[in-house]
């Protein structure tokens, strides 16, 4: 009973591979069956001989399973087993009267037991082992009918019956069983496929709550360098402030990469599709690198072909992410020379727009043997060249896999000690077929030291800040400091209800994750404040929460506007110009 018992546990045992356990259930159920038969021979007086072989059978049948099961070696003794099963069929077929006993329906078992016990090619050889030997008796007992034994009509008749029912009950023991194996299989792959949703959302939630908690201190270290930046300062103090400002923007960009590293590979990353001006797209993207490849004494070179597409249908954001980053590389690994943006397309066959970014350098290239691993995740070619250079090696794998969601592709061809070439297409819909003709693209600087950045005049303008961590109202406060306007500041959503209930902001920077009230609930408050003074203020988001889709999903709140923090002095000036026009944006 107990061996049962262990022998049950062992079936089920989901430790135990699949294949080892099926071969324990079959030949068990082949072992009972051989005792069972071994037995009747016992009970019902059949000749010593015939005895004697389904003893010997019995027995070496499970000496086979018993090393088989022990040693591992699944697929020699099954094959060993299966024919050794087979070995014992004929001499109980001619002992127990061929055709006319109850031989038959053991052999229908036995083929069913070799089939589902072997595997490849030791299955088919196993086969046609089994149905050749059972030919041969068939045809042997037909050819020398003295060979059988045979036994009084009734017993034969009785036998035949009694294998039959035998067999029948056999097969159907193993096919609830085996089907019984396999819904615990099944229950086992369903467990672990919710284990691993649960993990990739734990993941998920991690590494989002992860970047907003190292936003907000981030937030007020490069809130509070800027204001250190703007003032009358020591060369020495300011290039120590500079610094600091390149760390925190290195640090944040580390985190973004991060966080859309997650996203990717949790399937969280969406492509959100709009129309866009393709010479406001390339525009962009020249303000944002032409100045960092100057001051590193680089040319940058832009070659746009005239016949580009005016107004073209894509997710603009993911493509400009997508060459920020190559064209970024491009400058990072480029010790002189130039950097040369070339964009060009043609018309697909599917009515989209087959949009060509080719981004070349004249660097420090890429060796052959390292192009394959260039966008794997956390892979760093060339480390010896490139130790110094900053870089996390997760840049060239988000790019590839957010082209993959854009049905685009990126190939490099490179010349080692010359220069890359990062080759990238990007199917795009045409909304405007306008040719965009010959693009003059200005660069604007984005690089001014900040003192000379532009300035908000804003004098009586009143500001609400509604945040939890001061160190973030601090900040807020100490941007807006030269504008004029005045600036209140809330630590959480009752606060924030309780002065907008008395006075009038033209406009409120309101936190989205806070306690006992996040922002958007508080902002819904305040637009259905009874005899509330802000209930028509323009209130705009500024939260640590990044991501493609949260500036729609801000707006769809209600909200006027959307700032990720850190927010620059200048971004949060200009927000303020765009909402409120009176205030004036000057360049000082
Ligand atoms: P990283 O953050 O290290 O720059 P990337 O994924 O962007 O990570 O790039 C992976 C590696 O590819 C880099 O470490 C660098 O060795 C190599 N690489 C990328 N772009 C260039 C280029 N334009 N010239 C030379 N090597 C490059």
């Amino acid at each position: 009973m107990t061996e049962m018992k262990a022998v049950m546990s062992r079936i089920l045992d989901p430790e135990i591979s699949l294949r080892k356990r099926l071969f324990q259930l079959l030949s068990t159920i082949a072992l009972v069956e051989y005792c069972i038969v071994t037995v009747y021979n016992l009970v019902s007086g059949s000749s010593t001989t015939q005895i004697v072989i389904m003893l010997i059978g019995t027995i070496l049948f499970a000496a086979t399973v018993a090393f088989t099961f022990r040693s591992g070696h699944i697929r020699v003794g099954s094959t060993i087993s299966g024919l050794l099963y087979f070995c014992i069929y004929p001499l109980t077929f001619f002992s127990s009267g061929g055709m006319y006993g109850g031989a038959p329906p053991v052999f229908a078992f036995a083929l069913v037991y070799v089939f589902l016990v072997t595997e490849k090619w030791e299955r088919a050889a196993s086969l046609a082992v089994c149905i050749l030997g059972s030919a041969v008796c068939f045809r042997l007992a037909y050819l020398h009918p003295e060979m059988l034994t045979r036994h009084p009509v009734d017993v034969e008749h009785a036998e035949s019956f009694l294998a039959i029912l035998l067999v029948t009950l056999l097969l159907c023991m193993l096919f609830t069983f085996v089907t019984e194996v396999y819904r615990a299989e099944n229950r086992i792959v369903q467990r672990q496929k919710k284990e691993i949703e649960d993990l990739n959302q734990a993941q998920k939630n991690f590494f989002s709550s992860m970047s907003h908690e190292i936003r907000t201190p981030v937030n007020a270290i490069i809130g509070l360098n800027e204001m250190t930046l703007r003032e009358e300062i020591s060369d020495e103090v300011r290039e120590n402030a500079q610094n600091i400002e390149v760390a925190g923007r290195i640090l944040l960009h580390t985190v973004n990469e991060i966080l859309d590293m997650a996203k990717l590979e949790t399937g969280g990353m969406e492509i959100l599709k709009s129309d866009y001006r393709t010479a406001s797209l390339l525009s962009d993207i020249v303000n944002m690198v032409r100045s960092r490849a100057t001051e590193k004494g680089l040319d940058f070179v832009l070659r746009v072909d005239p016949a580009l597409p005016a107004v073209l249908c894509g997710d603009e954001i993911r493509i400009k992410q997508v060459l920020l980053n190559v064209i970024t590389n491009a400058i990072k690994y480029t010790r002189e020379g130039s950097v040369t943006l070339s964009i060009s397309g043609e018309h697909g066959e599917d009515g989209r727009f087959q949009v060509v970014y080719d981004v070349a350098d004249t660097g420090i290239g890429i060796r052959e043997e390292s192009i394959p691993h260039l966008f794997s995740s956390f892979r760093r070619v060339d480390e010896q060249s490139t130790h110094a250079i900053e870089g996390t090696g997760l840049g060239l794998s988000i790019v590839k896999q957010l082209l993959d969601l854009m049905d685009g592709s990126v190939s490099v061809s490179s010349e080692y000690g010359k220069g890359s070439t990062f080759h990238i297409e990007i199917p795009q819909e045409i909304v405007d077929d306008t040719p965009v003709g010959s693009l003059d693209l200005k660069t604007v600087p984005d690089k001014a030291p900040a003192s000379q950045q532009n300035r908000l005049t804003a004098p009586g303008l009143r500001i609400l800040a509604v945040d939890d961590t001061p160190m973030n109202l601090m900040v807020v406060k100490k941007l807006l400091r030269d504008s004029g306007a005045v600036v209140e500041t809330a630590s959480g959503g009752t606060e924030a209800l309780r002065k907008t209930l008395t006075t009038h902001y033209d406009l409120i920077l309101m936190d989205h994750q806070m306690p006992e009230m996040d922002g958007i609930a508080c902002l819904h408050r305040i637009r259905e404040q009874e005899s509330g003074m802000s209930r028509d203020s323009r209130v705009v988001c500024l939260t640590a929460n990044v991501g493609a889709d949260m500036e729609t999903r801000y707006r769809e709140a209600g909200f006027d506007g959307y700032l990720v923090k850190p927010v620059r002095g200048k971004t949060l000036e200009e927000e303020i110009a765009r909402l409120l026009p009176s205030a004036q944006h000057t360049e000082s």
